[in-house]
């Protein structure tokens, strides 16, 4: 059984339903209604998968810009020449479901979870109750269902977003800007507040989607925060908003810490802590991770004599999160922690030395999918690259 009707959900239920197994999903909501969020991706990450066709937006001409201080104009722009694309939600969504013949969905809300002694019972909200083998949680990050230790305050991803109209171009015509964190319409109080940068896009048709973004911080920054920033920012430039197509709320947990893998339930997506901490990104991973967790789960439910839930459930965990995962997690964790702690210049001096890695390098970085022998290589030759004010504040030797 699985909880949830979002990415995570679909990925991995459609992945069991491949594996011939009966499943049942329960989601507060249909299956059908649209996901509210845009999600974007590098679209390389998509070819093996052989899903490009699902990008309803693809741009070749990606760039970022990381300023020259306060007051200058720093404005070449960094160029990645790697494609970035975003979904068409409704799309995946449907490409998703098509894979889900046959199965059963219930517009319930989880409520309680018991543990039998061979299955697990979810109690609903309706007074309804359903039992299985195994119940996989993907309801998102908020989910009370799954345990995992108290580690302190959690970074939180914060953007206020706009879809709209605008008296000139925010952007250039088929441009993505990944980050703009260009300083120069902030005044000196400002550069000492937490950094955000934009991230923008051109839709066509006189269309553009502008998003003002706090990487992680704890506490998050507000989303009137983030428009107040997104319009002066946009003001510096001499552009105005003229029409809003749609506002995008975006706030999700970067750093949470991994569940406990000793639990009976399982869990996928946002609650199985599965966002790159670096990065924010998960829909490539959902997508990368799903079969290869399906499959085991077929292999461990066709044990005889059959597995109980917590057998199961921790079959499931050994996949999801191998030892090899959790390590490159943790350096991860340890990478956005260092990141936080640095003001506005050394953020931007950070990406800019970032970004001068090999793409194969930067990318496998922030799609997580370097093997973790490469990636401590990676993360020390961005340490060797890095100006000497970056390298103390990466090893915390300098109070910034
Ligand atoms: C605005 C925004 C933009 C993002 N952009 C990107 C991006 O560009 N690229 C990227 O890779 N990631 C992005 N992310 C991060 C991440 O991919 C998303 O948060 C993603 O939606 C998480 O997927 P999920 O399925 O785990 O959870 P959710 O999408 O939160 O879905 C949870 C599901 O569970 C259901 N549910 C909740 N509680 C219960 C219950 N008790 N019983 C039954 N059902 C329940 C909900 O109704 C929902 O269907 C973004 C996140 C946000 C918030």
């Amino acid at each position: 059984m699985v909880l949830g009707a979002g990415p995570a959900a679909l990925c991995i239920v459609s992945e069991l339903v491949q594996q011939g197994l009966e499943v049942i999903a329960l989601a507060s909501h249909s299956p059908e209604k649209p996901w509210p969020n845009t999600y974007g991706i590098w679209a390389e990450e998509l070819e093996p998968l052989g899903m490009t066709s699902l990008l309803g937006h693809r741009w070749t001409n990606t760039i970022s810009y990381f300023g020259d201080g306060v007051g200058k104009k720093g404005q070449l722009p960094i160029e990645h020449n790697f494609d970035y694309g975003l979904f068409d939600q409704v799309a995946l969504q449907r490409a998703l479901l098509d894979k889900c013949n046959g199965m059963i969905w219930c517009e319930e809300t989880a409520y309680k979870i018991h543990y039998l002694k061979e299955n697990t019972e979810v109690i609903c909200v309706s007074g309804n109750s359903y039992q299985a083998r195994l119940v996989i949680d993907a309801s998102g990050h908020k989910s009370k269902f799954i345990s995992r230790p108290d580690q302190g305050p959690v970074a939180q991803q914060a953007a206020y977003g706009v879809v709209g109209r605008f008296s000139s171009p925010p952007v250039e015509k088929d441009q993505f800007v990944l980050m703009d964190f260009r300083p120069d319409h902030l005044d000196e109080k400002q550069v000492h507040e937490p950094p955000t940068f934009l991230y923008a896009m051109d839709f066509g048709d006189g269309v553009y989607f502008v998003e003002e973004t706090s990487l992680a911080c704890s506490p998050p920054l507000s989303w009137n925060t983030l428009k107040e920033r997104l319009i002066a920012r946009l003001a510096h430039r001499g552009v105005e908003i003229e029409e809003i197509i749609h506002e995008e709320h975006c706030l999700f947990p970067m750093n949470l810490p991994l569940p406990a893998r000793n639990q009976p339930l399982l869990a996928f997506g946002g609650a199985a802590s599965m966002v790159h901490p670096a990065s924010g990104y998960m829909v490539g991973a959902l997508l990368r991770r799903a079969p290869n967790l399906a499959k085991q789960l077929a292999k461990a439910l066709a044990l005889d004599p059959p597995l109980d839930s917590a057998s199961l459930a921790k079959e499931g965990w050994d996949v999801l999160w191998t030892p090899e995962l959790v390590q490159r997690h943790r350096l991860y964790q340890f990478g956005l922690n260092r990141l936080m702690s640095f003001n506005e210049s050394y953020l931007r001096n950070f990406f800019a030395t970032f970004f001068r890695l090999p793409k194969e390098d930067w990318s496998g970085f922030l799609a997580n999918t370097l093997p973790l022998p490469r990636l401590l290589v990676v993360m020390l030759r961005l340490f060797f690259i890095s100006p000497l004010h970056i390298k103390l504040g990466m090893v915390g030797l300098v109070k910034i």
